[in-house]
């Protein structure tokens, strides 16, 4: 199993103060959660790019089918630039199907999407009108098609990126055909009979500040979706995640498992006596440790491993891809880490809590989710029975 993530990040995000923690806090990758519920979006983009490029792929055959002999070759190259486009949106989306998480593929194919619309705007320069480049009145609007498709993504990265390449694309398109053909810049009788207009620089910087509006749009739209997400499927207390998420993310983990032959683990994990601790130091203190048993978890863990709050004082946490024996290992050492914290409450005197786990793999140890809880669960009992703060796993207690 990989070491942990230097930066565990809690299910709550915390809100950085500060530019530096800001500007760290925005390009920090999603939850995992977030990007897979990406992935639902990024299948919808993909079967939409093979629908709106095989119907483009219509146009070219038909114009060469029955446009007149010297226009053969310009339909020739849209039909080329067209059936590439075509053939890489099949590629991405058996891509997406085999659902292998990779996660440059949401920024793969945002700028996929951005550069075939430049190219297609860009395309008309050379086989038709420079003025339909500048002036376009579909092409340039498809631009917010995509832009709007990366909110779909759920991540913001991913959004900046997509309307920066936009802005940048468009601008170095008009840039290079006002260079390059002798655009119409005056207004003249031709105008009537020029459906594109004339060139103007103002229309061409508003087009690019719409750009921007939009992405700023969809990088706000974005960041409110995450948070709703991350407090929905959060617990208010300690901020790692809520029973029921855990419970349906872990059925969707266990099928993605089964299909790539990866492993799971799974730890329960109880503080000891907390009934006590509470009537000792209060409710308040006690939820003051459950906080620092929780982060303590989150901190311990990979990135892509799970913490939630299952009940009470008892914590779950998912390893993906790990033996039982990896997990142990990991487990044992939360424990000792936990034991070792000392907590300053009331007069300031050093408290100490404990907890005890059991741990269960799959899969080993139980065909679905409810077996293998129930296994781990059974081995947090023996290691209460044993005499707490300990970690139960297949072949018995850590330590005694
Ligand atoms: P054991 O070692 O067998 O687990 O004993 P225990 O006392 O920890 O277990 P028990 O199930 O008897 O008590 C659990 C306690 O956890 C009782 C309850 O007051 C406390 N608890 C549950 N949720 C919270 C919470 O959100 N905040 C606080 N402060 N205490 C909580
Ligand atoms: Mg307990
Ligand atoms: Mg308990």
């Amino acid at each position: 199993m990989p070491s942990p993530s230097p930066v565990a990040v809690a299910a709550i995000s915390e809100n950085p103060s500060g530019f530096a923690a800001r500007w760290r806090a925005f390009w920090a990758p999603p939850e995992q959660f977030l990007l897979d519920a990406g992935k639902a979006g990024e299948a919808l983009i993909g079967r939409i790019r093979i629908l709106l490029t095989g119907v483009l792929l219509l146009i070219p055959i038909s114009n060469m089918v029955v446009a007149p002999r010297a226009q053969f070759q310009e339909h020739l190259i849209g039909f080329v630039i067209t059936a590439i486009a075509f053939v890489l949106s099949v590629c991405v989306y058996v891509l997406i199907k085999r659902d292998r998480r990779e996660p440059w593929l949401p920024m793969a194919t945002a700028l996929f999407d951005v550069t075939f619309i430049s190219m297609a705007n860009f395309a008309y320069a050379f086989v038709s009108n420079p003025h339909v480049t500048v002036n376009s009145k579909v092409t340039f609007d498809t631009y917010f098609l995509a832009l709007g498709g990366t909110c779909l993504r759920f991540d913001k990265r991913v959004a900046v990126m997509a309307g920066v390449a936009a802005m940048v694309q468009f601008s170095a398109i008009v840039l290079f055909v006002w260079m390059s053909y002798p655009l119409q810049m005056q207004p003249t009788d031709a105008d009537v009979f020029n459906p594109y207009g004339r060139f103007q620089w103002a229309d061409q910087i508003s087009r690019v500040i719409l750009l921007a509006i939009a992405t700023a749009l969809s990088v706000y739209v974005v960041g409110g979706i995450q948070r709703q997400r991350e407090l929905s499927n959060a617990d208010p207390l300690t901020g790692v995640f809520n029973r029921r998420f855990f419970d349906d993310y872990f059925a969707t983990e266990m099928d993605r498992a089964a299909r790539f032959g990866s492993e799971i683990a799974v730890a329960m994990i109880d503080v000891d006596h907390f009934k006590q601790f509470n009537d000792r130091f209060g409710h308040a203190a006690g939820d003051v440790v459950l906080r620092r048993v929780a982060s303590a978890l989150q901190l311990a863990v990979r990135r892509t491993d799970l913490v939630a709050r299952y009940g009470g004082e008892e914590f779950v946490v998912l390893f993906r891809g790990a033996s039982a024996e990896q997990a142990l290992a990991l487990v044992e050492s939360i424990r000792e880490r936990i034991q070792s914290a000392s907590h300053s409450i009331g007069d300031n005197r050093p408290v100490h809590v404990t907890v005890s786990a059991g741990v269960a793999s799959w899969p080993a140890e139980g065909r679905s989710v409810g077996d293998l809880i129930a296994t781990a669960d059974r081995r947090l009992f023996e290691a209460k029975e044993a005499g707490r703060n300990r970690v139960v796993g297949p072949a018995g207690p850590t330590q005694s």
